[in-house]
């Protein structure tokens, strides 16, 4: 106590310590200006968050149209979703905070329902395609006079910055495959329109709801042509939503071309191999010689009035994937691309027979992370 005395005696001050929880808000708070002089303020928050950007996303009501739009509307941005159906678009809606996500009806051949869309917009995703054509609308309809239609408004309203989605092997002089012909040309007439295009070419996407790991595990019978010896580098449909969210922001990206492909090369026999593994059912695999099965696909698919097989898709399986050199990647954006031995089992565990449901680890993955039991039941 006399110690205690002597010494605020000597400091003049004797202020008794109180530990007190400190309450700190932490508030990011950050400022860009666009390309067109517009301010963007962005402040970090939770699913609160401001993003400050307004996007509208094209095709965003497909399979990878959902992983750009959940990353954009988490981050409080302002997506517009120009949609054709309404209850392809229901499951958008939550991927932000009320309001963050604005539905607007539009028509790939209504030019005001295309500029009403993205007139208020900074950014413009492009991610309209199709595998095949239908009896409202060619390949070319779509890839070209749509992606046409879209650049052209986003040129008008001058809209900052513009991606488009087209495929891997895009190219116009391409004169057995339509799909990649109309993909190719596509990319030179946005080029022409809106010379600051960023361009996207992912290769076969994997994901959730792809059409690639579930058709391989859907199919009891898994008509092929080629024997399955096509090549290509399947990519993460999470790893593209991401590279398209950088693109949001990194103004280098204007004007580039990015190749987005995974870090291993598969043949179609392979991942089929891998889906049997992980789903512990042998799929069977015909395979029809090519001038048998491109004109049955051209009969069922004119007949039948449901998606069936093109003679387009048959021919695409003698196409291995060719990456451009000169193109950037996923490197340059700085992310790493998945593998998709690493994920492959969550997308098909649910293929799984109901008497492997409580196994031991039978994948490579699992195996690796020591995992003991899929499930536990008690
Ligand atoms: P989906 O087929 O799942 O979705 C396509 C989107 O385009 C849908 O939103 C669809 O709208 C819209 N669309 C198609 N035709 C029209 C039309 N005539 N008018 C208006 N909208 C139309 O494609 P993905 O999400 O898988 O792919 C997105 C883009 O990436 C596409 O351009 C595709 O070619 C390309 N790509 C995809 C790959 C993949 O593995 N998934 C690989 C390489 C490239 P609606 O829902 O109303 O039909």
């Amino acid at each position: 106590m006399l110690l205690l005395a002597r010494q605020c005696s000597r400091s003049r001050v004797c202020i008794p310590k109180v530990s007190r929880p400190i309450q700190r808000r932490q508030i990011t708070q950050d400022v860009q200006i666009t390309r067109t002089g517009r301010p963007i303020i962005s402040v970090r928050g939770g699913r609160s968050s401001l993003g400050g950007h307004t996007c509208t996303v094209f095709g965003a009501t497909g399979f990878l149209g959902r992983y750009i739009v959940n990353r954009l509307a988490r981050a409080g941005n302002t997506v517009v979703v120009p949609y054709r159906e309404e209850m392809t678009k229901r499951h958008l809606k939550v991927a932000g905070d009320l309001g963050r996500v604005v539905f607007l009806e539009m028509d790939l051949r209504n030019t005001p329902s295309i500029e009403e869309s993205v007139r208020h917009s900074d950014i413009v995703y492009n991610l309209i395609g199709r595998d095949y054509y239908t009896k409202n609308f060619t390949l070319e309809d779509v890839h070209v006079e749509g992606a046409a239609r879209i650049a052209e408004a986003c040129a008008k309203y001058d809209v900052d910055r513009f991606v488009h989605v087209s495929t891997y092997n895009a190219d116009k002089n391409n004169n057995t495959c339509e799909f990649f012909r109309t993909k190719g040309l596509g990319e030179q007439v946005v080029r022409s329109i809106y010379p600051e295009t960023t361009i996207v070419r992912p290769a076969p996407a994997y994901g959730a709801e792809d059409r690639l790991l579930n058709r391989l595990a859907t199919v009891t019978n898994l008509l092929t042509t080629n024997w399955m010896q096509e090549r290509f580098w399947p990519v993460h449909a999470i790893d593209v939503g991401r590279a398209l969210e950088v693109m949001l922001t990194d103004d280098t990206t204007a004007g580039q071309t990015y190749e987005l492909y995974g870090p291993t090369n598969y043949s179609m026999a392979e991942i089929a191999e891998l889906v049997d593994q992980e789903i512990f059912k042998n799929r069977r695999h015909i395979n029809l010689p090519k001038r048998l099965y491109q004109p049955l696909a051209k009969v069922l698919s004119t007949v039948l009035w449901w998606p069936t097989v093109t003679p387009d898709e048959i021919e695409r399986e003698f196409h291995d994937q060719v990456i451009d050199p000169n193109a950037k990647t996923f490197a340059d954006l700085g992310i790493e691309p998945t593998e998709l031995k690493n994920v492959s089992f969550e997308y098909l565990v649910g293929y799984r027979p109901s008497r492997y449901y409580d196994l031991p680890p039978m994948s490579e993955k699992e195996r690796r992370e020591e995992k003991k039991y899929l499930h536990v039941i008690d």
